[in-house]
Protein backbone atom coordinates (compact mmCIF):
# COMPACT_ATOMS: atom_id res chain seq x y z
CA UNK A 1 0.00 0.00 0.00
CA UNK A 2 1.36 3.73 -0.60
CA UNK A 3 2.49 6.12 2.19
CA UNK A 4 0.22 8.97 2.78
CA UNK A 5 1.95 12.04 1.68
CA UNK A 6 3.14 13.43 4.93
CA UNK A 7 2.32 16.93 4.62
CA UNK A 8 -1.28 15.68 4.47
CA UNK A 9 -0.37 15.59 8.20
CA UNK A 10 0.61 18.81 8.54
CA UNK A 11 -2.30 20.40 7.83
CA UNK A 12 -3.98 21.69 10.81
CA UNK A 13 -7.56 20.12 12.26
CA UNK A 14 -10.28 20.38 9.77
CA UNK A 15 -10.34 23.40 7.21
CA UNK A 16 -12.41 26.29 8.83
CA UNK A 17 -15.86 26.13 6.60
CA UNK A 18 -16.36 22.60 7.90
CA UNK A 19 -15.70 22.94 10.74
CA UNK A 20 -18.43 25.91 10.91
CA UNK A 21 -20.84 23.92 9.44
CA UNK A 22 -20.23 21.15 11.81
CA UNK A 23 -21.02 23.51 14.47
CA UNK A 24 -23.60 24.52 12.96
CA UNK A 25 -25.31 21.32 12.41
CA UNK A 26 -24.38 20.18 16.37
CA UNK A 27 -26.20 23.58 17.18
CA UNK A 28 -29.00 22.63 15.23
CA UNK A 29 -29.27 19.26 17.21
CA UNK A 30 -29.34 20.53 20.27
CA UNK A 31 -32.23 22.85 19.24
CA UNK A 32 -34.27 19.85 17.74
CA UNK A 33 -33.91 18.49 21.52
CA UNK A 34 -35.53 21.43 22.99
CA UNK A 35 -34.80 24.64 24.94
CA UNK A 36 -33.68 27.19 22.33
CA UNK A 37 -37.31 28.97 20.76
CA UNK A 38 -36.76 28.00 16.50
CA UNK A 39 -35.86 30.58 14.53
CA UNK A 40 -34.27 30.39 11.09
CA UNK A 41 -30.48 30.33 11.38
CA UNK A 42 -29.02 32.35 8.99
CA UNK A 43 -25.26 32.69 7.63
CA UNK A 44 -23.23 35.89 7.40
CA UNK A 45 -20.79 33.58 7.66
CA UNK A 46 -19.30 31.72 4.39
CA UNK A 47 -18.07 34.01 1.37
CA UNK A 48 -20.62 32.29 -1.10
CA UNK A 49 -22.38 34.91 -3.56
CA UNK A 50 -26.18 34.37 -2.95
CA UNK A 51 -27.64 36.97 -6.27
CA UNK A 52 -28.69 35.90 -8.92
CA UNK A 53 -26.31 36.79 -12.06
CA UNK A 54 -27.73 39.61 -13.69
CA UNK A 55 -29.54 39.99 -16.89
CA UNK A 56 -26.83 40.25 -20.00
CA UNK A 57 -24.25 38.48 -18.59
CA UNK A 58 -26.51 35.01 -17.78
CA UNK A 59 -28.10 35.74 -21.81
CA UNK A 60 -24.21 35.38 -22.93
CA UNK A 61 -24.03 32.04 -20.64
CA UNK A 62 -27.27 30.75 -22.03
CA UNK A 63 -25.86 32.17 -25.74
CA UNK A 64 -22.79 29.93 -25.07
CA UNK A 65 -24.25 26.72 -24.05
CA UNK A 66 -26.70 27.40 -26.97
CA UNK A 67 -23.42 27.56 -29.21
CA UNK A 68 -21.98 24.35 -27.95
CA UNK A 69 -25.42 22.93 -29.76
CA UNK A 70 -24.41 23.81 -33.29
CA UNK A 71 -21.89 22.47 -35.62
CA UNK A 72 -20.91 25.75 -36.63
CA UNK A 73 -20.10 27.23 -33.60
CA UNK A 74 -19.33 24.08 -31.61
CA UNK A 75 -16.09 24.40 -29.64
CA UNK A 76 -13.64 21.76 -27.64
CA UNK A 77 -10.71 22.52 -25.52
CA UNK A 78 -9.75 26.05 -25.50
CA UNK A 79 -6.39 25.38 -23.40
CA UNK A 80 -4.95 29.09 -23.07
CA UNK A 81 -8.73 31.02 -22.81
CA UNK A 82 -10.23 32.74 -25.76
CA UNK A 83 -7.67 35.13 -26.84
CA UNK A 84 -10.54 38.46 -26.62
CA UNK A 85 -11.12 37.11 -22.93
CA UNK A 86 -7.46 38.14 -21.88
CA UNK A 87 -7.26 40.91 -24.15
CA UNK A 88 -10.46 42.18 -22.17
CA UNK A 89 -8.87 41.16 -19.24
CA UNK A 90 -5.88 42.94 -19.95
CA UNK A 91 -7.79 45.98 -21.22
CA UNK A 92 -10.39 46.60 -18.39
CA UNK A 93 -7.99 45.35 -15.19
CA UNK A 94 -4.63 46.53 -16.53
CA UNK A 95 -5.08 49.31 -18.96
CA UNK A 96 -3.64 47.09 -21.53
CA UNK A 97 -0.11 46.80 -20.26
CA UNK A 98 -0.06 43.20 -21.12
CA UNK A 99 -0.20 40.88 -23.63
CA UNK A 100 -2.71 37.76 -24.45
CA UNK A 101 -0.14 35.65 -22.99
CA UNK A 102 0.63 36.96 -19.98
CA UNK A 103 -3.14 36.53 -19.03
CA UNK A 104 -3.95 33.00 -17.91
CA UNK A 105 -7.42 31.87 -17.73
CA UNK A 106 -8.43 29.42 -15.40
CA UNK A 107 -11.65 27.43 -13.50
CA UNK A 108 -11.07 30.32 -10.33
CA UNK A 109 -8.40 31.80 -8.12
CA UNK A 110 -8.44 29.18 -5.37
CA UNK A 111 -7.51 26.91 -8.13
CA UNK A 112 -4.77 28.90 -9.16
CA UNK A 113 -3.02 29.69 -5.96
CA UNK A 114 -3.58 26.01 -5.42
CA UNK A 115 -1.32 25.17 -8.41
CA UNK A 116 0.80 28.41 -8.42
CA UNK A 117 2.64 26.56 -5.47
CA UNK A 118 4.18 23.96 -7.71
CA UNK A 119 5.92 26.61 -9.35
CA UNK A 120 8.05 27.38 -6.45
CA UNK A 121 8.09 23.59 -4.65
CA UNK A 122 8.65 22.73 -1.56
CA UNK A 123 12.01 24.54 -0.49
CA UNK A 124 9.82 28.00 -0.77
CA UNK A 125 9.83 30.41 1.68
CA UNK A 126 6.59 31.45 2.28
CA UNK A 127 5.42 34.61 4.08
CA UNK A 128 1.24 35.28 4.19
CA UNK A 129 -1.00 38.36 6.24
CA UNK A 130 -2.05 37.02 9.28
CA UNK A 131 -4.96 36.53 9.32
CA UNK A 132 -5.42 35.22 5.71
CA UNK A 133 -7.69 33.44 3.51
CA UNK A 134 -6.71 29.93 4.44
CA UNK A 135 -5.48 28.30 0.97
CA UNK A 136 -2.39 30.25 0.93
CA UNK A 137 -1.19 28.47 4.28
CA UNK A 138 -2.93 25.06 3.64
CA UNK A 139 -1.94 25.29 -0.08
CA UNK A 140 1.78 26.04 1.08
CA UNK A 141 1.59 22.96 3.46
CA UNK A 142 -0.05 20.42 0.86
CA UNK A 143 3.32 21.02 -1.30
CA UNK A 144 5.32 20.83 1.20
CA UNK A 145 6.83 24.35 2.32
CA UNK A 146 6.38 23.87 5.60
CA UNK A 147 8.24 20.24 5.66
CA UNK A 148 11.35 20.01 7.55
CA UNK A 149 10.87 23.39 9.31
CA UNK A 150 10.34 23.84 13.12
CA UNK A 151 7.00 23.84 14.32
CA UNK A 152 5.70 27.03 15.99
CA UNK A 153 3.50 26.75 19.23
CA UNK A 154 0.00 27.73 17.68
CA UNK A 155 1.10 28.64 14.40
CA UNK A 156 1.49 27.31 11.57
CA UNK A 157 5.27 25.66 11.56
CA UNK A 158 7.75 26.80 8.72
CA UNK A 159 5.33 29.84 7.35
CA UNK A 160 6.36 33.03 8.21
CA UNK A 161 3.54 35.01 9.23
CA UNK A 162 3.23 39.02 9.12
CA UNK A 163 0.36 39.98 11.38
CA UNK A 164 -2.22 42.53 10.45
CA UNK A 165 -3.53 44.44 13.47
CA UNK A 166 -5.47 47.41 14.38
CA UNK A 167 -2.20 48.99 15.63
CA UNK A 168 -0.71 48.70 12.63
CA UNK A 169 -3.23 49.78 10.51
CA UNK A 170 -3.71 46.15 8.95
CA UNK A 171 -0.76 46.38 6.97
CA UNK A 172 2.43 44.06 7.73
CA UNK A 173 5.49 45.23 9.23
CA UNK A 174 7.21 44.21 5.65
CA UNK A 175 10.99 44.21 7.45
CA UNK A 176 10.27 40.61 8.43
CA UNK A 177 10.34 39.37 4.62
CA UNK A 178 13.07 36.75 4.28
CA UNK A 179 15.44 36.27 0.98
CA UNK A 180 13.93 34.84 -1.69
CA UNK A 181 10.10 34.63 -0.24
CA UNK A 182 7.08 33.82 -2.24
CA UNK A 183 4.54 36.84 -0.28
CA UNK A 184 1.27 35.77 -0.50
CA UNK A 185 -0.76 39.49 -0.58
CA UNK A 186 -4.47 39.96 -0.63
CA UNK A 187 -6.31 43.18 -1.14
CA UNK A 188 -9.50 44.11 -0.54
CA UNK A 189 -8.18 41.84 2.39
CA UNK A 190 -10.21 38.37 3.00
CA UNK A 191 -10.77 38.53 6.38
CA UNK A 192 -10.03 41.95 7.70
CA UNK A 193 -11.47 43.82 4.46
CA UNK A 194 -8.78 45.95 4.98
CA UNK A 195 -8.01 47.93 1.15
CA UNK A 196 -4.11 48.41 0.86
CA UNK A 197 -3.24 52.11 -0.40
CA UNK A 198 -0.95 53.12 -3.21
CA UNK A 199 1.76 54.16 -0.66
CA UNK A 200 1.39 50.52 0.87
CA UNK A 201 1.89 48.80 -2.03
CA UNK A 202 4.63 50.58 -3.38
CA UNK A 203 6.21 49.56 -0.23
CA UNK A 204 5.62 46.12 -0.28
CA UNK A 205 6.60 45.63 -3.91
CA UNK A 206 10.19 47.57 -2.91
CA UNK A 207 10.49 45.56 -0.19
CA UNK A 208 9.67 42.29 -2.40
CA UNK A 209 12.08 43.57 -5.07
CA UNK A 210 15.11 44.52 -2.09
CA UNK A 211 14.79 41.09 -0.68
CA UNK A 212 14.75 39.59 -4.80
CA UNK A 213 11.20 38.07 -3.54
CA UNK A 214 8.08 37.67 -5.52
CA UNK A 215 4.27 38.71 -4.95
CA UNK A 216 1.48 36.85 -5.03
CA UNK A 217 -1.39 39.03 -5.01
CA UNK A 218 -4.78 38.25 -5.06
CA UNK A 219 -7.22 40.77 -5.99
CA UNK A 220 -10.34 38.27 -5.91
CA UNK A 221 -12.19 41.53 -4.64
CA UNK A 222 -10.59 44.75 -6.89
CA UNK A 223 -14.40 45.33 -7.69
CA UNK A 224 -15.19 46.51 -4.69
CA UNK A 225 -13.20 49.25 -3.95
CA UNK A 226 -15.05 52.16 -4.04
CA UNK A 227 -12.17 54.97 -2.88
CA UNK A 228 -10.86 56.20 -6.32
CA UNK A 229 -7.62 56.64 -4.32
CA UNK A 230 -7.12 53.25 -3.93
CA UNK A 231 -5.28 50.52 -6.35
CA UNK A 232 -7.20 47.91 -7.58
CA UNK A 233 -4.05 45.94 -8.81
CA UNK A 234 -0.84 45.29 -7.88
CA UNK A 235 1.03 46.37 -10.95
CA UNK A 236 0.05 50.24 -9.83
CA UNK A 237 2.27 50.12 -7.96
CA UNK A 238 6.35 50.70 -9.85
CA UNK A 239 8.15 47.71 -10.59
CA UNK A 240 5.65 44.97 -9.91
CA UNK A 241 5.79 43.33 -13.10
CA UNK A 242 9.08 42.26 -12.42
CA UNK A 243 7.95 40.49 -8.78
CA UNK A 244 4.68 40.10 -8.88
CA UNK A 245 1.39 37.59 -10.10
CA UNK A 246 -1.98 38.31 -9.69
CA UNK A 247 -4.72 36.12 -9.34
CA UNK A 248 -8.34 37.53 -9.95
CA UNK A 249 -11.33 36.07 -10.83
CA UNK A 250 -15.12 36.66 -11.88
CA UNK A 251 -16.55 35.04 -8.81
CA UNK A 252 -17.03 38.17 -6.37
CA UNK A 253 -17.79 40.53 -8.90
CA UNK A 254 -20.22 38.75 -11.65
CA UNK A 255 -21.34 36.11 -9.16
CA UNK A 256 -19.53 33.24 -10.91
CA UNK A 257 -18.48 31.36 -7.77
CA UNK A 258 -20.77 28.24 -8.86
CA UNK A 259 -20.08 29.00 -13.03
CA UNK A 260 -15.79 29.13 -12.38
CA UNK A 261 -14.04 31.61 -14.23
CA UNK A 262 -10.60 33.26 -13.14
CA UNK A 263 -7.48 34.26 -14.06
CA UNK A 264 -3.78 34.60 -13.22
CA UNK A 265 -1.98 37.12 -14.72
CA UNK A 266 2.43 36.42 -15.63
CA UNK A 267 4.35 38.79 -16.66
CA UNK A 268 6.97 38.03 -19.09
CA UNK A 269 9.28 40.52 -17.07
CA UNK A 270 9.35 38.11 -14.09
CA UNK A 271 12.30 35.89 -14.06
CA UNK A 272 13.90 33.84 -11.03
CA UNK A 273 17.65 34.03 -9.34
CA UNK A 274 18.88 31.84 -12.79
CA UNK A 275 17.20 34.23 -15.03
CA UNK A 276 14.90 31.71 -16.16
CA UNK A 277 11.18 32.84 -17.25
CA UNK A 278 8.03 32.56 -14.69
CA UNK A 279 5.75 32.67 -17.49
CA UNK A 280 7.11 30.13 -19.36
CA UNK A 281 6.67 27.87 -16.34
CA UNK A 282 3.47 28.65 -15.15
CA UNK A 283 2.54 28.43 -19.33
CA UNK A 284 3.84 24.88 -19.17
CA UNK A 285 2.34 24.11 -15.54
CA UNK A 286 -1.04 25.05 -16.64
CA UNK A 287 -0.83 23.23 -20.07
CA UNK A 288 0.51 19.88 -17.73
CA UNK A 289 -2.36 20.06 -15.35
CA UNK A 290 -5.02 21.86 -16.39
CA UNK A 291 -7.16 21.62 -19.33
CA UNK A 292 -8.57 25.39 -19.71
CA UNK A 293 -11.81 27.00 -18.83
CA UNK A 294 -15.49 25.57 -19.39
CA UNK A 295 -16.03 27.56 -22.63
CA UNK A 296 -19.56 28.83 -21.52
CA UNK A 297 -17.78 30.63 -18.26
CA UNK A 298 -15.84 32.34 -20.82
CA UNK A 299 -18.92 33.61 -23.06
CA UNK A 300 -20.31 34.60 -19.87
CA UNK A 301 -16.62 36.46 -18.76
CA UNK A 302 -16.35 38.33 -22.11
CA UNK A 303 -20.10 39.69 -21.61
CA UNK A 304 -18.76 40.48 -17.77
CA UNK A 305 -16.17 42.74 -19.36
CA UNK A 306 -18.34 44.48 -21.69
CA UNK A 307 -19.81 48.07 -21.37
CA UNK A 308 -23.20 46.44 -20.21
CA UNK A 309 -21.28 43.30 -18.28
CA UNK A 310 -19.26 46.22 -16.47
CA UNK A 311 -22.84 48.15 -15.55
CA UNK A 312 -23.84 44.78 -14.15
CA UNK A 313 -20.67 44.03 -11.56
CA UNK A 314 -21.11 47.43 -10.31
CA UNK A 315 -24.74 46.81 -9.37
CA UNK A 316 -24.02 43.75 -7.93
CA UNK A 317 -21.16 44.55 -6.31
CA UNK A 318 -22.69 47.79 -4.85
CA UNK A 319 -25.86 45.63 -3.43
CA UNK A 320 -23.44 43.47 -1.30
CA UNK A 321 -21.88 46.94 -0.50
CA UNK A 322 -25.45 47.77 0.99
CA UNK A 323 -25.49 45.08 2.90
CA UNK A 324 -21.96 45.46 4.28
CA UNK A 325 -22.58 48.81 5.51
CA UNK A 326 -26.00 47.72 7.29
CA UNK A 327 -23.78 45.26 9.43
CA UNK A 328 -21.09 48.07 10.17
CA UNK A 329 -24.09 49.94 11.25
CA UNK A 330 -25.28 47.56 13.79
CA UNK A 331 -21.76 46.23 15.00
CA UNK A 332 -20.56 50.05 15.65
CA UNK A 333 -24.06 50.78 17.58
CA UNK A 334 -23.18 48.02 19.53
CA UNK A 335 -19.63 49.89 20.01
CA UNK A 336 -17.73 47.27 18.64
CA UNK A 337 -15.00 48.20 16.75
CA UNK A 338 -15.07 46.98 12.86
CA UNK A 339 -12.72 47.47 9.89
CA UNK A 340 -13.76 47.29 6.45
CA UNK A 341 -17.11 46.98 4.82
CA UNK A 342 -16.32 50.05 3.05
CA UNK A 343 -14.28 48.82 -0.46
CA UNK A 344 -14.85 44.92 0.59
CA UNK A 345 -17.38 42.68 1.63
CA UNK A 346 -16.00 41.57 4.95
CA UNK A 347 -16.34 42.85 7.85
CA UNK A 348 -13.64 42.29 10.89
CA UNK A 349 -15.14 43.04 14.55
CA UNK A 350 -12.86 42.85 17.40
CA UNK A 351 -14.66 41.05 20.36
CA UNK A 352 -11.61 41.17 22.25
CA UNK A 353 -11.59 40.02 24.96
CA UNK A 354 -13.91 37.47 24.17
CA UNK A 355 -12.40 34.09 22.33
CA UNK A 356 -13.17 33.95 18.08
CA UNK A 357 -14.52 30.58 18.72
CA UNK A 358 -16.40 31.78 21.92
CA UNK A 359 -17.94 34.80 20.09
CA UNK A 360 -19.08 32.68 17.27
CA UNK A 361 -21.07 30.27 19.30
CA UNK A 362 -22.70 32.99 21.55
CA UNK A 363 -23.98 34.95 18.58
CA UNK A 364 -25.00 31.64 17.18
CA UNK A 365 -26.65 30.80 20.50
CA UNK A 366 -28.09 34.22 21.09
CA UNK A 367 -29.22 35.62 17.40
CA UNK A 368 -29.44 32.57 15.71
CA UNK A 369 -26.75 34.24 12.98
CA UNK A 370 -23.32 32.10 11.74
CA UNK A 371 -20.58 34.12 11.47
CA UNK A 372 -16.58 33.29 10.78
CA UNK A 373 -14.59 32.87 13.83
CA UNK A 374 -11.69 35.02 12.82
CA UNK A 375 -8.96 32.65 14.65
CA UNK A 376 -9.73 30.44 11.83
CA UNK A 377 -7.46 32.71 9.15
CA UNK A 378 -4.32 32.52 11.34
CA UNK A 379 -3.63 33.46 14.87
CA UNK A 380 -3.47 37.23 14.74
CA UNK A 381 -7.48 36.53 14.08
CA UNK A 382 -8.11 35.46 17.50
CA UNK A 383 -10.93 37.54 19.42
CA UNK A 384 -12.06 38.77 15.96
CA UNK A 385 -14.91 37.64 13.77
CA UNK A 386 -15.80 38.23 10.19
CA UNK A 387 -18.92 38.73 9.05
CA UNK A 388 -19.48 38.53 5.20
CA UNK A 389 -21.79 41.16 3.33
CA UNK A 390 -23.17 38.01 1.15
CA UNK A 391 -26.82 37.51 1.54
CA UNK A 392 -30.32 38.34 0.85
CA UNK A 393 -31.37 41.86 1.88
CA UNK A 394 -33.97 40.17 3.73
CA UNK A 395 -31.40 37.78 5.83
CA UNK A 396 -29.29 40.81 6.21
CA UNK A 397 -31.75 43.28 7.18
CA UNK A 398 -33.32 40.07 9.73
CA UNK A 399 -29.43 39.11 10.90
CA UNK A 400 -28.95 42.82 11.71
CA UNK A 401 -32.24 43.23 13.97
CA UNK A 402 -31.32 40.25 16.15
CA UNK A 403 -28.01 41.39 16.66
CA UNK A 404 -29.26 44.80 17.70
CA UNK A 405 -31.51 43.39 20.11
CA UNK A 406 -29.86 40.25 21.25
CA UNK A 407 -25.77 40.51 21.20
N1 LIG B 1 -9.28 34.64 -3.07
C1 LIG B 1 -9.93 35.10 -2.00
C2 LIG B 1 -9.29 36.12 -1.14
C3 LIG B 1 -11.19 34.59 -1.68
O1 LIG B 1 -11.83 35.05 -0.60
C4 LIG B 1 -11.77 33.62 -2.51
C5 LIG B 1 -13.09 33.03 -2.21
O2 LIG B 1 -13.67 33.20 -1.19
C6 LIG B 1 -11.05 33.18 -3.60
C7 LIG B 1 -9.81 33.72 -3.84
C8 LIG B 1 -11.57 32.08 -4.46
O3 LIG B 1 -12.21 32.54 -5.57
P1 LIG B 1 -12.59 31.60 -6.77
O4 LIG B 1 -14.05 31.39 -6.68
O5 LIG B 1 -12.18 32.37 -7.98
O6 LIG B 1 -11.83 30.32 -6.66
Amino acid sequence: MPNRNPNLARLKAGYLFPEIARRKREFEASRAGGGTPASRIISLGVGNTTEPILPHICAALEEGARALGRTETYSGYMDEGLEELRRRISSVYYGGRFGPDEIFISDGSKCDIGRLQVLFGSEARVCVQDPSYPVYVDGSVLSGAAAGRQETGGGYGGIRYLPCTAANGYFPDLSAIEEGSVIYFCSPNNPTGAAASAEQLNALVRQARATRSFIVYDAAYADYIRDPGLPRSIYEADGAAECAIEVNSFSKSAGFTGVRLGWTAVPHKMAYTDGGSVNADWARIMATVFNGASNIAQAGGLAALDGEGQKEIRALTDFYLGNAALILEVLRKKGIPCMGGGNSPYIWANFAPEKSWDAFSRILERCHVVTTPGAGFGPAGECFIRFSAFGHRADVEEACGRLGRLL
